[in-house]
C-alpha cells in the first residue's frame, strides 16, 4: 500500500512515525514549508530569543505518546517541568485560574454579582439543553461570571460571538463553578493553587521551543521518505494522484491529509462542487502572535506567571505567556532579558487593524501592567496564523462528518486539527496520535479513537491513568 501524507506537523509526524515503527515502506510525507512542525513549529530570531506560534504547553492523554516524548528528548534532561500558574487580569487584578472558583477576588459588588448569578442557577434547574454556547455559559456559570468574564472572553479568544457557537465540544475545557468550593475559599482562603483540568502541570522543552520536538522526531525518520518544499495542488480522486507546485506527481493508495479541509476542497479536481461549498461553512479564527523582547528581568507579578487571560478591552490580547518563564534558552541572556508572547485573534465577526497591530499591542501591555514603559522592549517578533482555532461552531457535526466520510470514501483520511477540524481533539498530542490511530487503521485495522471519540479519549486525566 502506497501512502503518501500531506503536512509535516504533528499528525502528520504521528502518521510517519508509526509506519516507521510497523516496517512499512512504501511512503512519502509531503510538507510545504521549510520546516517541520506546522502550527507547533518554533523559531529563533536575529537576537537569539525563541518563539512558538502562541503559548504552546505539552500535556497529554496518552502512554504512548508521553514514551514518545520520552525517547525524544530524554525522560527528564531534555525538558522543563511546570505547574501551571495561570491568572486572568480584571477589574485591575490579577485572578487565580479557574476566574469562576476565585470569585472572592473581585471588588465586592462584583462578587455578589457572580455570587448571586452561581447561587440563581442552583436553584432554577435547566428544563432544556442549551442551544448555543452563549445560553450554555449562562445556563453554566450564572449571570454574572458571563458578564464580567467568560462572554467577553470568549468572544476574544474565539473571535466569534458565542450565540453562533456550539456548546458540546466543552468537556474537558471549562471549569465547571463549584459553589461550595468558591464558598469555602472564600472563607478559608485560595489554599494550594489549582490544579483543575488537564494542563494543571506541563512540560515545555529545555532548548529551541516546543518546535525542538517535532524537529527531533522529523530527524529520526527515513530522510528519503520526508519531502519539504512539497506543496500540494491539486489531487484526482479518479486516478488517485496529486500534483506538487514543483511539477511532480504521486500516486497513492491511501493519502493522509492534514491539510485544512477549506484549502483540500479547493484542490480535488474532480469532486462534486457542492461538498466544497459544503466546507466553506467550516468556522476557523486566525491569530496574530506577537512577540516582545524585553529588557532587564520579569516585574515581581510576573515572575512566578505562566499565562494570564485578558477578557476587558483595554488591550487587544486574549491571553498572553510569559514566554521566558518557560524556559531560559527561551531568550538569549536571561539574566538580563525576558519575553512576553501575546496573541489576537481575527475573524470576520471580529476585524483587526493589520497595519496597527503591534503598536496596539504594546499599548494594550502598557495598560494592562505587563511593562511600564516601552524603553523596555529591545526587539519585537511577529506571524500571522490564517487558519489557528477551528471553531466548534452550531451544526459544525452536520456539516463535518459528510465530509470526512466523502473524503474516506475516496482513500483519503483527513486528519489533525484543520484536516478533523475537531477543536475538543485539536492539541498536539491529539494530533499525533490522530496520524498514528490513521495508519493502525490502514494497517491493523485498528480504531481511531481519537477523531471518534473525544469524550473516551479526553477522560483519561493527564496526570492520572492514560489511553
Ligand atoms: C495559538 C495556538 C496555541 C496552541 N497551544 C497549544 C498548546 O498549548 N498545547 C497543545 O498541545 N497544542 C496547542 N496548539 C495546537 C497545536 O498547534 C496543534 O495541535 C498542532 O500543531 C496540529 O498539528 P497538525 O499536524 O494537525 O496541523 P498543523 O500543525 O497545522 O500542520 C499541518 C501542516 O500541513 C502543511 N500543509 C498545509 N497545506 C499543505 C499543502 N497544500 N501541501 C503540503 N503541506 C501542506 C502545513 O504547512 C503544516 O505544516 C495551539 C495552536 C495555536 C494556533
Amino acid at each position: 500500500m502506497r501512502i503518501i501524507i500531506l503536512g509535516g506537523g504533528p499528525c502528520g509526524l504521528g502518521a510517519a512515525w508509526r509506519l516507521k515503527e510497523l516496517g512499512h515502506r512504501d511512503w512519502l510525507l509531503c510538507e510545504k514549508n521549510s520546516h517541520w512542525g506546522g502550527l507547533s513549529a518554533s523559531f529563533q530570531d536575529e537576537e537569539g530569543f525563541w518563539w512558538d506560534i502562541g503559548g504552546h504547553v505539552l500535556f497529554s492523554h496518552y502512554a504512548y505518546f508521553d514514551e514518545v516524548m520520552d525517547r525524544l528528548l530524554g525522560k527528564e534532561e531534555g525538558w522543563l517541568f511546570h505547574k501551571r500558574n495561570a491568572q486572568v487580569w480584571m477589574q485591575e487584578r490579577f485572578i487565580p485560574y479557574p476566574m469562576q472558583n476565585h470569585i472572592h477576588h473581585l471588588p465586592k459588588d462584583i462578587y455578589w454579582e457572580c455570587l448571586e448569578g452561581i447561587i440563581d442557577i442552583q436553584q432554577n434547574a435547566r428544563d432544556r439543553q442549551p442551544a448555543h454556547f452563549k445560553e450554555w455559559i449562562l445556563a453554566t456559570f450564572g449571570k454574572g461570571v458571563a458578564k464580567y468574564f467568560l462572554l467577553p472572553y470568549n468572544f476574544k479568544v474565539w473571535a466569534w460571538p458565542p450565540e453562533q457557537m456550539d456548546w458540546s465540544w466543552v468537556g474537558e475545557r471549562v471549569a465547571p463553578a463549584d459553589l461550595k468550593e468558591i464558598l469555602k475559599k472564600a472563607v478559608l482562603g485560595d489554599g494550594k493553587k489549582d490544579s483543575w483540568g488537564p494542563n494543571a502541570f506541563f512540560r515545555f522543552p529545555r532548548f529551541g521551543g516546543t518546535g525542538n520536538i517535532w524537529r527531533t522526531l522529523a530527524e529520526k525518520l527515513p530522510a528519503e521518505c520526508m519531502a519539504l518544499h512539497k506543496e500540494c495542488e491539486s489531487i484526482s480522486l479518479r486516478r488517485r494522484e496529486i500534483r506538487f507546485t514543483d511539477g511532480s506527481a504521486e500516486s497513492y493508495d491511501a493519502l493522509v491529509s492534514t491539510v485544512p479541509l477549506t484549502s483540500l476542497f479547493p484542490r480535488i479536481s474532480d469532486t462534486d462542487p457542492a461538498y466544497g461549498i459544503s466546507a466553506r461553512e467550516l468556522k476557523y479564527s486566525s491569530a496574530y502572535i506577537i512577540g516582545l523582547g524585553l529588557r532587564g528581568n520579569p516585574p515581581p507579578h510576573l515572575a512566578d506567571k505562566c499565562w494570564i487571560y485578558f477578557p476587558e478591552n483595554n488591550c487587544p490580547f486574549y491571553r498572553v505567556t510569559v514566554f521566558s518563564n518557560y524556559s531560559p534558552h527561551n531568550v538569549a541572556d536571561i539574566q538580563s532579558q525576558w519575553s512576553l508572547m501575546l496573541e489576537v485573534s481575527e475573524s470576520p465577526a471580529k476585524k483587526v487593524n493589520r497595519e496597527q497591530i503591534t503598536g496596539d499591542v504594546i499599548a494594550g501591555a502598557v495598560n494592562t501592567g505587563l511593562i511600564k514603559d516601552t524603553k523596555e522592549i529591545s526587539h519585537t517578533w511577529q506571524c500571522f496564523v490564517k487558519n489557528a482555532y477551528p471553531t466548534p461552531g452550531r451544526g459544525r457535526n452536520a456539516v463535518l462528518f459528510p465530509l470526512l466520510n466523502y473524503l474516506e470514501e475516496n482513500s483519503i483520511y483527513s486528519r489533525g486539527r484543520f484536516g478533523a477540524w475537531r477543536y475538543e481533539v485539536a492539541n498536539m498530542d491529539h494530533s499525533f496520535m490522530q496520524g498514528v490511530e490513521s495508519v493502525n487503521r490502514l494497517l491493523t485495522d485498528g480504531e481511531e479513537l481519537s477523531l471518534w471519540y473525544p469524550q473516551i479519549v479526553n477522560s483519561a486525566h493527564p496526570s492520572g491513568r492514560k489511553r
